[in-house]
């Protein structure tokens, strides 16, 4: 998912060179399973307005045990995620020839809280079962409902059930959905046929199945980015809240159509039959972005064709999530390519999958014009302060933020600097650019990472596949577009502790990063979105509206005069705190000797800190390095015209 900060990710498929149209022709018997024939999946989405889904499957079995599994390890989640707790009024019923139909008892497993046993009675030939899937924590692994009065976006992984042990290439599955009245739908699965709100698609395997989600609302809109005549297809899928939030701009129309034609040329080749961007614009649903091979799931905020603001902390989100389909789905890390969701994932790799996406998401953004440079300078110039300033890096390498993405991911913005959170994200970015800006150097701009891009993400174009790498193959390819001691460099910035950000990219690239009293404009909106303000880089603190400390920077002014996260700040100075007087009181420091009183509340008791700090205002920014070539510049050029 992404809120920038917030952010990211996505979706799954099966490991290993398996093509997908070759699935459905395995026969596979596992215990009491008949996986020859496709489950049948009904989804009654009409109480979508209340967060809440009605699932109906008809499993072929034969009589025995029988251990069926619901999806645990939810790619582009990293982690085990499956909503389980949201999953609600299991029934069983055996059918057959013989009269069967009787309520049949399940048991869940004393300690995989995702596996339910159950008796195929003699006779029987087909198990049904009824689920319902509560969808107020949205499954796509954002943090709000799944479904909202005017829309809804589901994902297929909340309400199906599978055999134990089996491989999701190997089943297959043929579902349908009922829509609220008069609701339109977008997703990348092939529809069968639609009469009204019934629309049944042709049978999948699970592994498409839970890789190809489904919006729909009352207000959809369904944009064309393909030029008429070529292929494969792009279609944006909008819904939104209102009709007004439909409205994109043409040249927001224009930079989505060109960013299609960016990928082509960046890539070489695309590993979809045809692609869709569901994109979902609601301040109730989402603050998710979930990656697949033919489709994305991205929701950003309800006005973000509308407000520039909105526009510009979302711009790269649709592209990030765009180039997973090469980075991530297409070419994924091995530990990351499972054969289905009850197998643990690996997460070594992520600044690969994610921080070479973010890279690429970015620099996409500015490419397509979703973006300006100077807009892009901005919001890299934000990412590096943040991350100069993550005091955990001296005892947390990179690395290990990554392999710690299951118990990383859902933390709170207490003592972030010093635990460090998902940097594995923007962390990968800088250090991406630096690849890129030392390809560019020492092959004297005759080759960059878009030669690497093209090695590694394109070679044949078709339908979706997997094929899985390891550290070496990434190393291997580098020397391939540029030999480089790139196993040395990138052992050392993702396996190594530091004190600094890799901000070498940005040296080599022309430029460096400086701090001022004037705003960094990415970081004002995103302070203007979150509602909080943010005096990380000067006083060492974020606060909330409320003035609750979010985050205390360990070694900072803030930090070294003994303020903590979860403490409320009440007054600066003797007066009341607001961002405004916080502001002023910055300013008059620089010309005093006094510390910055801040009386603050802690735990029922009120005390006033003392902060030895007359440094002003400090925002980041980039500034140019007059004597240096501008490498950040050419790599922000467009492939096409
Ligand atoms: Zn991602």
């Amino acid at each position: 998912m992404l809120l920038r900060r917030l952010i990211c990710c996505a979706r799954f498929c099966f490991g290993c060179f398996i093509v997908w149209s070759m699935v459905c022709l395995l026969t596979v018997s596992l215990q009491g399973v008949v996986l020859a024939q496709a489950i049948q999946l009904h989804v009654d989405l009409t109480d979508a307005p209340r967060n809440i889904y009605h699932a109906h499957l008809r499993i072929p079995v034969k009589p025995g045990a029988l251990t069926l599994v619901f999806p645990k390890w939810i790619p582009g989640n990293h982690r085990p995620s499956g909503p389980i707790g949201a999953l609600t009024g299991i029934k069983m019923q055996a059918m057959g020839q013989q009269g069967l139909g009787q309520p049949l008892a399940w048991e869940r497993d004393p300690v995989d809280m995702y596996a339910f046993h159950v008796t195929v009675p003699a006779g029987a030939d087909e198990l049904q079962v009824s689920l319902d899937a509560i969808t107020t924590q949205d499954s796509a692994g954002g943090g709000g409902p799944a479904a909202s009065s005017n829309l809804l976006d589901l994902n297929w992984n909340a309400v199906v059930l599978y055999p134990q042990g089996a491989k999701s290439d190997a089943v297959e599955f043929a579902p349908s959905v009922t829509l609220p009245a008069n609701w339109k739908f977008g997703t990348a699965l092939t529809v069968a046929r639609a009469n009204a709100d019934k629309v049944e698609f042709a049978p999948t395997s699970l592994t498409t199945l839970i890789d190809s989600p489904l919006i729909a609302g009352l207000f959809y809109r369904r944009i064309e980015l393909t030029k008429p005549g070529e292929t494969p297809v792009h279609v944006m899928d909008v819904v939104a809240d209102s009709a007004a939030e439909l409205a994109m701009k043409p040249e927001d129309l224009t930079a989505y159509q060109k960013l299609v034609a960016e990928t082509g040329a960046l890539f070489g080749a695309r590993h979809y039959r045809q692609y869709h961007f569901l994109y979902t614009l609601s301040d109730v649903v989402g603050g998710h972005g979930l990656e697949h091979h033919e489709s994305n799931d991205s929701a950003a905020a309800g006005r973000t064709l509308l407000d520039d603001d909105l526009h510009l902390i979302f711009a790269d989100l649709v592209p990030h999530e765009f180039a997973h389909s090469w980075n991530g789905k297409y070419r994924r890390p091995a530990g990351l390519a499972t054969p289905n969701y009850q197998e643990p994932m690996v997460g070594d790799l992520l600044w690969v999958y994610e921080g070479l996406t973010e890279y690429l998401g970015t620099l996409l953004a500015v490419r397509s014009g979703l973006w300006s440079p100077a807009q892009y300078r901005e919001a890299l110039a934000h990412t590096a302060a943040e991350l100069d300033h993550r005091t955990g890096r001296n005892w947390r390498p990179l690395e290990d933020t990554a392999r710690s993405v299951q118990i990383l991911r859902m933390m709170g913005p207490q003592w972030q600097s010093w635990r460090r959170g998902l940097d594995y994200y923007p962390e990968g970015q800088l250090i991406w650019l630096e690849v890129d800006a030392t390809i560019r150097q020492q092959t004297h701009g005759q080759r960059s990472l878009n030669d690497f891009c093209r090695s590694f993400h394109g070679g044949e174009s078709g339908p979706p596949k997997v094929v899985p790498y390891t550290f070496d193959d990434i190393v291997r390819a580098l020397n391939e577009v540029a030999p480089y001691d790139w196993s040395g460099l990138l052992r050392e910035r993702v396996g190594a502790t530091a004190t600094h950000a890799p901000l070498g990219g940005i040296e080599r690239g022309g430029w460096k990063l400086v701090y001022s009293d004037q705003p960094n404009l990415h970081a004002q909106a995103i302070e203007k979105l979150v509602k909080f303000s943010d005096f990380s880089y000067s006083l060492g603190f974020s606060v909330s509206e409320n003035g609750e400390f979010s985050d205390v920077i360990v070694g900072s002014p803030a930090h070294a005069a003994g303020l903590g996260p979860g403490m409320k700040l009440i007054a600066v100075n003797g007066r009341k705190y607001s961002p405004p007087v916080m502001h002023a009181a910055l300013k008059a420091a620089q010309a005093s000797a006094d510390p910055i009183e801040l009386l603050v509340e802690n735990a029922q008791y009120i005390k006033t800190y003392s902060v030895a700090y007359h440094g002003g205002d400090q925002n980041p920014h980039l500034e140019r390095v007059s004597d240096q070539p501008d490498l950040l510049s050419d790599l922000l050029k467009p492939l096409t015209k």
